[in-house]
């Protein structure tokens, strides 16, 4: 069914850190962005090469980036991303590493592909990741450095307790032997303090397409992760809803992905 907001010939770019985290983030609001017509671009800013190994990985050290590389373009494939730019930066080290290049890679970006809107991290990176953060403040100072004609910037959050409640919904599905912390974070840390959203974007009907991008990751996701255990309509009841918060950088622009979205009272 087609979506009733069109953003046909409109662009959106979305900045990561990792292969996975644009799936885990708000692959539901991509994948919908994608299907009313915007042209959704995803830089993300490494390969992930400090990531870990499910159990049945059968990709050895040297192979992680590549591998996690083609996880991202099957997972992009999925989610119908038009474009993805993936960036060489040190994983674990985007916080210091690299600073003015990655800076100067985010306004050519944007310069590039003019987006109507941004996407990345709130200051709390999603579970307060170094990574995270980095390029939360990359992308703020880029977007920043446009001064009147900044693009609208786009914060993403997860709800706190979100993550217990996926790992409580795998254990009862049996998954007794997962380990407690999916992508080797306390599940607590997901939203913790993060700063409430201003609007909820409702992506039931893409949850399917969400979680399907999530297990293209699959060094990842493999059977020690929740993701891997919660069956379709656990996924819909947990995943449907998706949370942003609008930077104050740009006040005077016009709404975009307000457009999907439901204004949270307050
Ligand atoms: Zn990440």
């Amino acid at each position: 069914m087609p979506d009733i907001v069109d953003f046909a010939g409109r662009t959106i770019l979305a900045i990561f850190a990792h292969p996975d985290d644009e799936s885990l983030a708000c692959g539901g609001t991509l994948a919908r962005l994608a299907d009313a017509g915007a042209r959704v671009v995803v830089m993300c800013a490494s390969r992930g090469e400090r990531g870990s190994f499910s159990s049945g990985s059968v990709v050895s050290g040297n192979d992680l980036p590549t591998a996690r590389a083609q996880e991202l373009e099957e997972a992009a494939h999925v989610l119908g991303v038009a474009e993805l730019i993936v960036l060489h930066h040190p994983d674990g080290d985007l916080r210091w590493a690299n600073v003015p290049q990655f800076h100067a890679e985010i306004v050519a970006a944007i310069e590039r592909t003019r987006p109507d809107g941004v996407i990345t991290f709130a200051e709390d990176g999603l579970y307060w990741h170094l990574d995270h953060i980095g390029v939360h403040e990359r992308t703020f100072t880029a977007v920043k450095s446009f001064g009147p004609w900044a693009p609208p910037l786009y914060y993403v959050t997860m709800k706190q307790g979100l993550m217990q409640e996926i790992v409580a919904a795998a254990r009862a599905n049996g998954a007794h032997h997962l380990k407690g912390k999916p992508f080797n974070v306390e599940p607590d840390a997901f939203g913790d303090y993060a700063k409430p959203p201003d609007f909820l974007v409702d992506v039931h009907e893409w949850v399917p397409r969400k979680l399907a991008a999530l297990r293209c990751h699959r060094t990842q996701i493999g059977p020690d992760n929740a993701f891997h255990h919660i069956t379709d309509e656990q996924a819909r009841r947990l995943l449907g809803v998706e949370q942003f918060r609008r930077s104050p950088l740009d006040a005077g622009w016009e709404s975009v992905i307000e457009q999907l979205g439901e204004r949270v009272a307050g």
